[in-house]
């Protein structure tokens, strides 16, 4: 469910529960997708995963409810809390135990939901998850639930950059897996000898010695699209790089291109 503002409320601990809105097409949930008869009211045992973000930056799960009840009809909460209060949230659409929900940080926001491709969520609040297309996506969903949340990314931007931007979360993650940066490393070396960043031509073996060998940045040349989360890496997406023209390129926003960035070198060094 993609929750537009709601999330603190969403996750808020009222008297041993969580209450969560959604803004569903119409009137009613449509529970009957989940199982439900058509006079049921609600329907109990769901696992409901929360999304947000903005469009631009992707959008991603935010948190879970596991073992929920979800109701057809809006559903006043009995006694709203101080952060409901205030926040004006007085009906919920979802139950569950405040034990069984998990609101991930900020920084393990980083599982992408595509939206606007086959299997992706489309443009609804409510998603139900059960064509064939989206299995892949679900997959991933119950990976992150099943895994908990201590998987942190290894990203070492400035942390507000990063925290608006789950798809350059989700880039940096993409660039630093272990098994496509030994095969790139692999192949570069196969052809150069040497492991030379693309950019300014810096050597870290040549530079430091022996305790430079074999290291260097490795780089994605496309920017996660919003179909993303899905495709696969080619190595020839990926470019060697040394730190210092790695974090040029990712300084900007959109990110430079090492074209770009070789330019302004060149250009600045005459
Ligand atoms: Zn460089
Ligand atoms: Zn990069």
């Amino acid at each position: 469910m993609h929750s537009v503002g709601h999330e603190v409320c969403n996750f808020t601990k009222n008297r041993g529960f969580v209450y969560g809105y959604v803004q569903p097409v119409g009137e009613a949930i449509n529970i009957d997708k989940l199982g439900a008869s058509r006079n049921d009211e609600k329907i109990e045992g769901v696992t409901v995963v929360w999304t947000a973000g903005p469009t631009s930056g992707g959008t991603v799960v935010v948190g879970w409810y596991e073992d929920a009840t979800v109701y057809r009809s809006l559903q006043p909460i009995p006694r709203p809390n101080a952060i409901q209060r205030k926040n004006g949230v007085e009906t919920y659409r979802v139950k569950a135990l405040w034990e069984r929900s998990v609101l991930l940080p900020v920084s393990n926001r980083h599982l992408l939901i595509p939206r606007a491709v086959k299997g992706g969520i489309g443009q609804s609040n409510v998603w139900f998850a059960a064509q064939k297309e989206s299995e892949q996506i679900v997959r991933r969903v119950i990976k992150l639930i099943n895994e908990g949340s201590t998987d942190l990314p290894d990203v070492d931007q400035v942390t507000s950059m990063v925290e608006g931007n789950p798809r350059l979360v989700a880039h940096l993650r993409r660039e630093r897996n272990a098994t496509l940066v030994k095969m790139k490393k692999a192949e570069a070396l196969k052809a150069t000898g040497k492991l030379c960043c693309e950019i300014c031509g810096f050597d870290f073996k040549l530079f430091y010695g022996a305790i430079g060998e074999g290291f260097c940045e490795v780089h994605h040349l496309l920017p996660l699209s919003k179909a993303d989360g899905i495709v696969e890496t080619d190595l020839k997406d990926l470019a060697i790089v040394c730190s210092n023209c790695h974090r040029i390129i990712h300084r900007s926003v959109p990110m430079s291109t090492i074209g770009a960035v070789a330019k302004s070198l060149r250009n600045h060094h005459g």
